[in-house]
């Protein structure tokens, strides 16, 4: 399937449905059976390596939808770096404007044991060298997008910098994650903010225990609509004019990994498509309910044409 523009772009005209700001790191896993305590060294499974990190993933997720998607992220010039390229590329994200080089790639290590806990250690690498600079140096590739898409795993000055660079007219979708205290000027621009529980718990500072409510109490702090994703539960759309909830279609839940990535991405590509967050916020439920279905993060997302659990 090709999804990358063809021949001569366009400019300022959304030659991208999406473009995904973030993060690309190599997932490193081993399966263990017991985590190890300080000073303890364990014996491990086999390494298996999978491209990951929120940006990558969430590019990945738009993109075998069949969503016109780019990638603004930064990676080593090392295996790592490679290996997300070759993923990025394999699912149809145009790769123009991931830059090389810096550091090596992020990392993240992870150990998982028998009952699926598992302990992590982020290296953010590259991610953590991508500078408002950087997101300068990409005014061009920033017009041609419908809808812009952020997380955290990259800095804050960076994210400021997205926020501010936004032509008007394209529309920034941010999850918070990890979550980090965001500045006004970027939460004023959030349509929508996107929060799973422990995020909207982070933001808000003190919550209660109705999703409505904290979709409003996060309204109030300036974004021009809130979705919360409620795991099982499906999700909660809201703006100024009220508040719905999507419930998920019921799936047996094998591995969460990257759920949310997935329903953000579909979220933001229905949005550029001219979707209402409800209709939007409707099939991105389905999308991460699909995803729960499989193991691994960007290896269980759907692609088009797959028939996407609560459908038909
Ligand atoms: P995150 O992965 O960021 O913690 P959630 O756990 O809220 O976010 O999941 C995001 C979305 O993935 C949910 O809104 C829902 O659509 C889907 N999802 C997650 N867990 C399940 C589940 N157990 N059954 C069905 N859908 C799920």
């Amino acid at each position: 399937m090709e999804t990358r523009p063809q021949g001569g772009v366009r400019r300022g005209t959304g030659d991208y449905d999406l473009l995904v700001v973030g993060s690309a790191n190599a997932d490193l896993v081993i399966g263990v059976e017991r985590r190890p305590a300080a000073g303890e060294t364990v014996l491990g499974s086999d390494l298996t390596v999978h491209p990951g990190g929120k940006g990558a993933n969430q590019a990945v997720a738009a993109a075998r939808l069949g969503a016109r998607t780019a990638l603004l992220a930064r990676v080593g010039d090392d295996a790592h770096g490679r290996l997300l390229l070759d993923s990025q590329r394999a699912a149809g994200v145009d790769t123009d404007g991931v830059l090389v080089g810096g550091a090596p790639t992020g990392v993240a290590l992870i150990t998982v044991d028998p009952s699926g806990d598992n302990s992590i250690v982020v290296s953010p690498g590259a991610n953590g060298r991508l500078t408002p600079g950087d997101i300068r140096g990409a005014r061009e590739l920033l017009a041609r997008a419908r809808v812009v898409s952020l997380q955290l795993e990259i800095p804050l000055d960076t994210v400021a910098e997205v926020a501010r660079a936004l032509p008007s007219g394209t529309r920034l979708v941010l999850n918070p994650s990890p979550p980090a205290p965001l500045p006004e000027d970027v939460l004023a621009v959030c349509d929508p903010l996107v929060v799973n529980e422990h995020e909207a718990r982070y933001v808000l500072g003190e919550a209660g225990d109705r999703p409505e409510d904290w979709a409003r109490d996060l309204l109030a702090l300036g974004p021009r609509s809130v979705v919360v994703t409620l795991g099982a539960e499906g999700a909660l759309v809201a703006d100024a004019g009220g508040c719905v909830r999507l419930p998920s279609p019921e799936v047996d839940a094998v591995d969460t990994t990257g759920a949310g990535d997935a329903f953000t991405a579909a979220l933001a590509w229905r949005l550029g498509l001219g979707e209402t967050l409800a209709e939007a916020a409707g099939f991105a439920v389905r999308v991460g309910a699909a995803a729960v279905t499989g193991r691994g993060a960007q290896e269980s997302f759907p692609r088009a044409g797959d028939s996407l659990p609560g459908e038909g």
